[in-house]
């Protein structure tokens, strides 16, 4: 999957979708070993270097996986680790249910709503929102975000929810910091409709105080490169009443005819008991792991303290980093700052790119000019917390002398 990510989006392939892929990248991705391309080996220090416990840390959790004979369907050790993440990160009112990844959990959670669509998604994204939304037989409408929090943007969300008859809207956190979205959520609420948030990024600081409202669902990724890692993973909190029609829809909607609440029809988006042994692994090491990925996020705010030509999130505790994102006053400037990182050994990439109002049939609510400039002029920097302190350093600085080079 990182590879298909690679080749499509770092190659700067614009318009692409199913039409846009090429026959050279679909011969290169059959190829293997990918050799010269973006991947482990061709950069010294490549965009994301995974942080998973080793095999040794969760092998005790497999044995006894394998002595039950229970390998998947919400067993004991799924059980187990949904607790300890509502433990960690969710509130008494709230239940955590894991999923496949986080594009299922997002499916389950759009399903879970029991509306039947259409949903606004923010341009400015990842695409799995808008897969996830169509992956659950439900319409987007994809809809601007704020130049300044890059989130949906207010008025074309009050717009748009009448407008476009939304039943339920995603929410999606740019790079897993969560800006104070209550009173958007709020009016989205008393519009009458659901809210699913797409916080894919953001497991692992703490969450609100009160939990979230009845009818919002947010929603984490525990894949690979995201920094709550455990491969493949996802997880959705909400509150406890959505407890059985989320495991409904993450598992073929099997007693839905019982119930005439649930979702009227579910997929499999069931986490693994592999998965969830991986994950009670990563528990107790990811605190430690937190620290470091903002510490280097901190190094990164201080070197580039000075420069009120780019913007960039100064407030190291906001977000655990999957990546440190850093909007460029051009698209030149990107271009010219991903050579010379490259050139220093540093991988940087362009996320969120292209903006999804750009995407092969995607129908959108008014304009999205602010979506596809940011997209244009976003850079993600990389951020480790498996790094020993020279490569820490080495990182941060080849990266802040590129794109200082570069302006
Ligand atoms: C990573 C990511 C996803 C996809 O998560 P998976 O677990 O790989 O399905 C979705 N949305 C956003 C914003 C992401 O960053």
């Amino acid at each position: 999957m990182q590879r298909v990510i690679r080749s499509t989006f770092s190659g700067g392939v614009v318009g692409l979708g199913s039409h846009g892929f090429r026959e050279k990248e679909r011969q290169a991705l059959l190829r293997e070993p990918h050799e010269g391309e973006a991947g482990p080996g061709r950069y010294r220090y490549p965009s994301v270097v995974p942080d998973l416990p080793a095999p040794r840390e969760y092998l005790p959790f497999l044995e006894a996986m394998h002595e039950r004979r229970w390998y998947s369907n919400f067993g004991p050790l799924t059980r187990r680790f949904e607790t300890g993440l509502g433990e960690a990160f969710g509130t008494a009112e709230e239940t955590c249910v894991t999923a496949s990844s986080a594009t299922a959990g997002l499916s389950a959670a759009l399903l879970a709503t029991g509306r039947p669509g259409p949903v606004l998604v923010p341009a400015f994204t990842f695409p799995a929102s808008l897969g996830a939304v169509r992956a659950a037989g439900m319409i987007p409408i994809i809809v601007d975000v704020d130049r300044r929090d890059w989130t949906l943007r207010r008025d074309c969300l009050e717009r748009a929810l009448s407008g476009a008859g939304a039943t339920v809207v995603m929410f999606v956190t740019p790079f897993g910091m969560r800006p104070n979205f209550d009173a958007e959520i709020d009016l989205c609420l008393r519009a009458g409709a659901a809210v699913v948030i797409d916080n894919a990024s953001g497991l692992g600081v703490r969450r609100f105080a009160d939990g979230l409202p009845r009818d919002v669902f947010e929603v984490f990724s525990m894949h690979a490169t995201k920094p709550f890692a455990i491969g493949e993973g996802g997880a959705v909190f909400a509150h406890r009443d959505h407890d059985e029609a989320l495991r409904a829809a993450l598992a073929f909607a099997l007693a839905s005819h019982l119930s005439p609440d649930g979702p009227r029809w579910g997929f499999n988006g069931k986490m693994s008991e592999f998965h969830a042994a991986v994950g009670l692994a990563q528990l107790p090491r990811f605190g430690p792991a937190l620290q470091r990925r903002q510490e280097f996020v901190a190094r990164y705010i201080d070197l580039l303290a000075n420069r009120d030509d780019l913007e960039f999130p100064r407030e190291a505790d906001r977000a655990p980093w999957q990546f440190f994102p850093v909007l460029l006053p051009s698209e030149a400037a990107v271009e010219r700052f991903v050579t010379a990182a490259s050139a220093v050994g540093v991988e940087i990439r362009r996320y969120y790119r292209p903006s999804l109002s750009l995407w092969p049939d995607a129908a959108t609510f008014g304009p999205c000019d602010v979506a596809e400039d940011l997209a244009d002029r976003m850079c993600v920097l990389p951020v480790r917390s498996n790094a020993e302190r020279e490569e820490a350093e080495a990182i941060t600085t080849l990266t802040a002398e590129a794109l200082n080079g570069a302006l």
